[in-house]
């Protein structure tokens, strides 16, 4: 439903220079605004409209791929942050659409609830995290924007459409996963469940070992994921923890960096030397990494998984051998979500990295040839080699999607380069 808003003109905010976390995408915008309130929003993205301007908006700009760029309106939702209101009965949420994942988590821990998941940070905006269908790991459980069951859409002409999964699942299928192609998230209503503490547990074993436990391990954890190094440096990459003490394998070549969550009861606890620790779930899931690579990540059916780690294994110790970053490997349920990665399917996440500064693009094809004999869907946060021609193949409900985008936006306000040349 649409609801008209106040929108009397605006002075749209001085133009300047933006650029993502790690430095690969930049671009000016002819103007920058930071509204706070969604009556503010409203106005500035109908002002914006008026004058022909096209509308993004920038999370925390953790994406890799040109997803924020724009020439002319980019907004920050940086002064809209916080929950709005929370139903204990339902266990819903509505929080503002630029608060961050972590900030999300430590409300819900004074409230009792928890996300069902999350990934590997949490310092992305929740509509950015939302847009790109961003996930963790864990086979039963689906990416965050499987989380949300509403949100508010703030459209060209300034008005605010509400959608609701439980009166319009359509409309909140196309939504879910949009990259911001539908309008402005101003608010986003989650549904979370009661709060849980994680334990988690880290070792290091030979690649054959992962691969011969890989099923076992994925049905019998909430949370299974593992980074596979093709050389002791490679864990310094991603700063990952040298866990030699309590890992089988002696050996550093060719290992996985395997990690479990699970739900406990039992109380908060770390021990480096046991590589074990428990906390309430959002202090557990996010880990640290540095601005040091540009990633590539893609979506298979579960069922290649370990056939095409196998490939991309074998591609980086014999062809690739200078390419050592991590492939880090994660469990994604499939959803509903119409340009969701795991619509539909259960999946693996295979994601490889190359350092800035370096040619790394005939390694990320070569990556992307074999990933793409299993259908591979991109992340769209993070580089890929797609293009318009693949979407319907890859997404059975694409024409439905860009249906909807094209009543929602006929003047593609909300479109940019990269989006018009995927989705028009
Ligand atoms: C170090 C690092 C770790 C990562 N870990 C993971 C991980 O574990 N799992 C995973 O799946 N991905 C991961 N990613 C990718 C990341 O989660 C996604 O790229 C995510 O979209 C970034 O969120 P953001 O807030 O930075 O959004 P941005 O990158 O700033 O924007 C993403 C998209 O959302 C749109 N958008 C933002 N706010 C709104 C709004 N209010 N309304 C409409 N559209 C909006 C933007 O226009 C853009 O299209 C990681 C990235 C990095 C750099």
């Amino acid at each position: 439903m649409n609801e008209p808003l106040p929108s009397p003109p605006v002075p749209l905010g001085a133009g300047g220079h933006w650029r993502n976390w790690v430095g690969n995408q930049s671009f000016i915008a002819r103007h920058m605004s930071e509204p706070g309130s969604e009556d503010e929003l409203a106005a500035l993205v109908h002002e914006a409209s008026r004058r022909n301007l096209g509308v993004r908006v920038a999370g925390s700009g953790h994406s890799f791929t040109p997803v924020v760029a724009t020439s002319g309106l980019l907004l920050s939702l940086k002064n809209m942050q916080g929950i709005v209101s929370a139903d204990h009965d339902r266990k819903r949420v509505v929080v503002r659409a630029g608060t961050k994942i972590g900030d999300i988590g430590r409300a819900l821990k004074q409230i009792g609830l928890s996300l069902a998941n999350q990934g590997d940070i949490d310092t992305q905006a929740i509509a950015g995290a939302l847009s790109t269908g961003t996930h963790g790991t864990g086979i039963s459980l689906g990416c965050l924007s499987s989380q949300a069951v509403g949100m508010r859409l703030i459209q060209a002409d300034g008005s605010a459409l509400s959608v609701d999964a439980d009166t319009d699942p359509e409309t909140m299928a196309a939504a879910q996963v949009s990259i911001g192609m539908l309008g402005v998230m101003s608010t986003v209503t989650l549904q979370t469940v009661d709060a849980y503490n994680l334990k988690e547990k880290l070792w290091r074993d030979d690649f054959e070992t992962c691969m011969a436990q890989h099923d076992e391990l994925a049905a019998r954890h909430r949370h299974f994921s593992f980074f596979w190094c093709p050389v002791p440096e490679s864990r310094h990459l991603y700063c990952l923890p040298d866990v030699a003490a309590v890992s089988p394998t002696k050996h550093e070549h060719d290992v996985c960096e395997m990690k479990v969550m699970d739900i406990t009861d039992e109380p908060p606890f770390s021990d480096e030397k046991s590589f074990e620790r428990v906390a309430y779930s959002s202090e557990i899931y996010p880990i640290e990494y540095v601005p040091n690579f540009h990633e590539l990540e893609y979506a298979i059916p579960v069922e290649n998984g370990k056939e095409a780690l196998r490939q991309v294994r074998d591609l980086m110790l014999t062809k690739h051998t200078n390419c050592i970053y991590p492939v880090e490997y994660r469990f994604v349920g499939g959803d509903s979500g119409m340009l969701s990665p795991y619509y539909k399917r259960d999946s693996v996440t295979v994601s490889v990295s190359g350092g800035p500064g370096i040619d790394y693009w005939n390694y990320l094809l070569d990556v992307d040839a074999i990933l793409r004999q299993y259908g591979a869907r991109p992340h769209w946060g993070k580089l890929h080699f797609n293009n318009a021609q693949d979407m319907p193949t890859l997404y059975p409900r694409f024409d439905d999607f860009r249906a909807i985008r094209r009543r929602l936006d006929a003047e593609g306000r909300f479109l940019n380069d990269h989006l018009r040349n995927l989705f028009a």
